[in-house]
């Protein structure tokens, strides 16, 4: 097995490697402690800052009092509680469909619906900056899969009326993780339309964050109701763990029946089922949050903007300062971190050759003060490493 070595050597040598984990002594928070330091957190997509909301830990603790900390089997076995089902509903009121099935994770529910819903009849429509879940979702169904030009509506146009198929899914995330930019919904309706496609959306990062109470990106763009598939998690915005599938009741049926994710795998706990219960309450009641999110991204970005950082025109809390070079990338972070500022360094393969990147996320529970010298310190660091 020397070639795993050589492997692991050549990583190191391209700046690639993924090594130590950045450990948390704290909550997951705006600032957390990492060796004893406390450091602002900028890489988190805690939005609403409910991971550690005292709402939502204690109806995750009662939920450990009444019923335990595991599910005990699957869903179709022993493991469903009338908490899965509450969930549900919330989920599918929120989304406005008929209908929602709960996955334990984004990544299991991108692969249970794509690998459910698809097989060699169909031809699967995917923007090439899309998650790797939904890809894996891809190649697992067996269906022959495109990658169109991220958000690129001539390029999506031209694959289906070229390679339709007989049966044809167009797959898009809502917010890019990496970019933060967001998929031209409007317009892949219209497309969908014309060439009889289904769209599933993925909208991790657009679920409480964009769109009426936070029901996503397919709200913001007022098409929600134009949407088959709604894929989301409970991970980000909602601050817990699970995914979420919403749509028309025979689409969840079939799921229910076909999605090896969800039916060959251990239930959510009720722990976590009930923490994400209240925290989709309070996605909904409390839209100043969601406001604050958005009024300190709109900010924060703008400030960097003004320094010269090259910086995409989006309306989410992900902003990439784009750097390009990975050791560079690294060194740029691990300055930061000196400074007490923790954000990631993201690196191919997760992100293109050559756009290696900071990526910066806000929070709602991030202070303007600490905001203000964020800016002020990747001003000083983006200075001494040639950025701007
Ligand atoms: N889709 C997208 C766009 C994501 O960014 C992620 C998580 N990074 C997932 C799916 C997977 O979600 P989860 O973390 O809940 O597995």
């Amino acid at each position: 097995m020397e070639y795993i070595n050589e492997i692991l050597s050549n990583l190191k040598k391209n700046n690639k490697y993924r090594g130590e984990f950045k450990k948390l002594q704290s909550p997951q928070k705006e600032k957390v402690v990492i060796d004893g330091r406390e450091i602002i957190l900028l890489g988190s997509n805690n939005y609403l800052g409910l991971c550690d909301h005292k709402e939502v830990k204690k109806a995750s603790m009662e939920a450990i009092e009444k019923y335990g900390v595991g599910a005990g089997g699957s869903r179709l076995t022993t493991g469903s509680y009338t908490l899965h089902s509450m969930l549900e509903e919330k989920i599918k009121d929120i989304k406005g469909t008929q209908k929602a099935l709960v996955f334990n994770t984004g990544y299991m529910a991108n692969l249970g619906i794509i690998q459910a819903l698809c097989n060699k009849d169909w031809v699967i429509f995917c923007d090439k900056y899309n998650h790797a879940s939904i890809l894996d979702g891809c190649l697992l169904s067996g269906a022959k899969f495109l990658r169109y030009r991220h958000c690129d509506m001539d390029d999506l146009s031209y694959k289906l009326e070229n390679f339709k198929g007989k049966c044809n899914l167009i797959v898009t995330d809502g917010v890019f993780s990496m970019d933060g930019d967001i998929a031209p919904l409007d317009k892949i309706v219209e497309i969908s339309k014309k060439h009889n496609a289904v769209i599933m959306v993925d909208d991790a990062h657009g679920f409480g964050v964009l769109g009426k109470d936070g029901a996503g990106t397919a709200s913001y763009f007022g098409v929600n109701s134009e949407i088959h598939i709604h894929m989301g998690t409970l991970s980000k915005a909602a601050g817990s763990i699970g995914g979420y599938a919403a749509s028309e009741e025979y689409f969840i049926e079939y799921f229910k029946n076909f999605s090896r994710s969800f039916i060959f795998s251990t239930a959510l706990p009720p722990s976590s089922v009930a923490a994400s219960i209240k925290a989709l309450d309070i996605i909904k009641n409390e839209p100043l949050r969601r406001q604050r999110l958005l009024e300190n991204s709109h900010r924060f970005k703008m400030e960097l903007k003004n320094l010269g950082f090259k910086i995409p025109d989006t309306v989410t809390p992900i902003i990439p300062v784009i750097v390009g070079d990975e050791e560079k990338t690294l060194e740029f972070s691990r300055q930061l971190l000196y400074d007490r500022i923790y954000i990631p360094a993201i690196r191919p393969p997760t992100v293109p050759k050559g756009s290696s990147r900071l990526r910066i996320s806000i929070t709602a529970a991030h202070a303007w003060e600490d905001l203000e010298y964020v800016i002020e310190r990747l001003k000083t660091t983006g200075r001494k490493l040639g950025l701007i």
